[in-house]
């Protein structure tokens, strides 16, 4: 059987961060679900979330999302173009929040995810991996943090990629996102009853690191 490790959490919290680095450390590839959201958002457009179902099938007929590589290496392709740094800013974030209301999307991406999740181990991220996609899997945590640190580490990641970026509005952007996540009627944003939650406010990324080496080889 595979080896399926989920980390959920909040926007912000560095799910990729610690998803990559645990790949790496496991020699698996890592699954950036969030990038699948935000992939199909930016392909449909704005507005596309007020689309009818029939609409919104059609479109998402002609996607298909891969995957190769392992660790930080990972590659996640949508119809063979890796996913790039454009779907990066909190506008497309919104956008991807936007559509991941939508029942047909996610039923959409849960048979891609569990698909890839059939054919290889993986470190898989997002926002209900252990509640709804991989419920089986091997181990499953939960990252949190206050949303004022959580907009800290977004305003440095956005800076390191040479986006400009203020911290007060990427506060709102995030808390905003966080409460349409936990607050839809399908896979909200939530724990699963068995996952090992870590606050990691005060935790620098090493002791977060440590905390999840020592979770998997519990
Ligand atoms: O993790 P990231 O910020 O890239 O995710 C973008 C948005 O995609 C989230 O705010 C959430 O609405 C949605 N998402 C989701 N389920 C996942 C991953 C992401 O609903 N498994």
């Amino acid at each position: 059987a595979k080896r399926i490790v989920t980390i959920d959490g909040p926007a912000g919290v560095g799910k990729s961060t610690m998803a990559k680095q645990l790949a790496r450390e496991l020699a698996i590839p890592y699954l950036d679900t969030g990038a699948m959201f935000r992939a199909i958002a930016w392909k449909l457009g704005e507005g596309s979330w007020e689309w009818d179902e029939a609409r919104l099938d059609e479109a998402l007929a002609s996607f298909d999302f891969s995957l190769s590589g392992v660790g930080e290496d990972s590659v996640l392709a949508l119809n063979g173009v890796p996913i790039g740094a454009e779907i990066r800013t909190e506008e497309v974030g919104m956008w991807a929040s936007n559509v991941a209301t939508l029942p047909v999307i996610r039923s959409f991406l849960k048979t891609a995810q569990q698909s890839l999740g059939e054919r290889f181990s993986l470190v898989a991220e997002g926002r209900d991996m252990g509640t709804v996609i991989f419920p089986d899997a091997t181990h499953k945590f939960f990252l949190d943090a206050t949303v004022e640190e959580r907009a800290r580490r977004r305003y440095r990641q956005l800076q390191e990629m040479g986006k400009d970026a203020d911290l007060e509005l990427l506060k709102e952007q995030i808390a905003k996102r966080d409460d349409q996540d936990r607050n839809r009627a399908v896979a909200p944003l939530k724990a699963a009853d068995d996952a090992v939650t870590i606050d990691t406010t005060t935790l620098t990324i090493p002791d977060v690191f440590q905390a999840l080496v020592d979770g998997v080889q519990r």
